[in-house]
């Protein structure tokens, strides 16, 4: 069947800014992967030429699909979460939607946001890695969601970690690395993924300097593994991995 990717994400442009390198590195080694956003931003600051709510959504998701063609995505949704308002979701029913889809989909890997919801410490990004992490472990325990298909159990989880902050905001408190990828080859495909956001150039604009000095490497976390091991810093999420 081959390796699969999931990667769960917030909003239209997660998928690129924070974890284009991992998506990217995967396709093009052939492995299937898979993005699931559970917004559609309406919420944002930068709001492009957008008259309403609506229509800011609308733009972002085709703005979504766009930057995931050029990763490499397989397979997209955008959830019909609100912006700004997932610390309010049902937990126990978006955790049995990502429940069915990891059954569904069957990745070997999840990628997500940390529990500190990223550089910028967004909630939503909390309220996804802490509805993913769940889920994960979930999706393979026969007494969750017995209706949502069939038990499968991923072997990773990973979370988004960083070695660095963003210099206009208070900085998270995230949980050390143990994966370093080399995202250099793929560096610019990961920068035009983000320019297909075209809502959110001012934002592009705003970090481009920091992205430039920073981003040729994405960090992880390995938050969860099959076989018990102390921690070991790793280049490749998939070493070990039956294909
Ligand atoms: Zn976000």
């Amino acid at each position: 069947m081959g390796l699969r990717l999931l990667c769960v994400v917030a909003h239209p442009d997660d998928e690129c800014f924070a974890f284009g390198g991992a998506l990217l590195l995967a396709a093009d080694r052939g492995v299937r992967t898979s993005v699931i956003c559970l917004t559609d931003g309406q919420a944002a600051t930068h709001r492009g030429e957008s008259k309403s709510a609506e229509e800011l959504g609308a733009m972002r998701r085709a703005e979504f699909v766009a930057s995931c063609r050029i990763l490499g995505v397989a397979h997209e949704e955008i959830w019909d979460y609100q912006d700004a308002q997932l610390e309010f979701a049902d937990f126990s029913k978006l955790a049995g939607r990502l429940v069915a889809t990891i059954r569904t989909f069957q990745p070997n890997v999840v990628i997500t946001f940390g529990g500190e919801g990223a550089l910028n410490s967004h909630p939503d990004h909390t309220m996804v890695s802490a509805a993913t992490t769940a889920a994960f472990h979930w999706a393979g325990n026969p007494k969750r969601y017995i209706d949502a298909g069939e038990i499968f159990q991923p072997e990773r989880l990973f979370y988004l970690s960083s070695n660095f902050f963003l210099p206009d905001r208070r900085p998270p408190l995230l949980a050390p690395w143990t994966l370093t990828l080399d995202i250099r080859a793929v560096f610019a495909r990961k920068q035009e993924a983000f320019a297909a956001h075209a809502s959110q150039a001012p934002l592009m604009e705003r970090t481009r300097a920091l992205f430039e000095e920073h981003g040729q490497d994405e960090r992880y976390v390995l938050a969860a593994a099959m076989e018990p091991h102390a921690a070991t810093q790793s280049v490749d999420m998939f070493e070990g991995l039956a294909e």
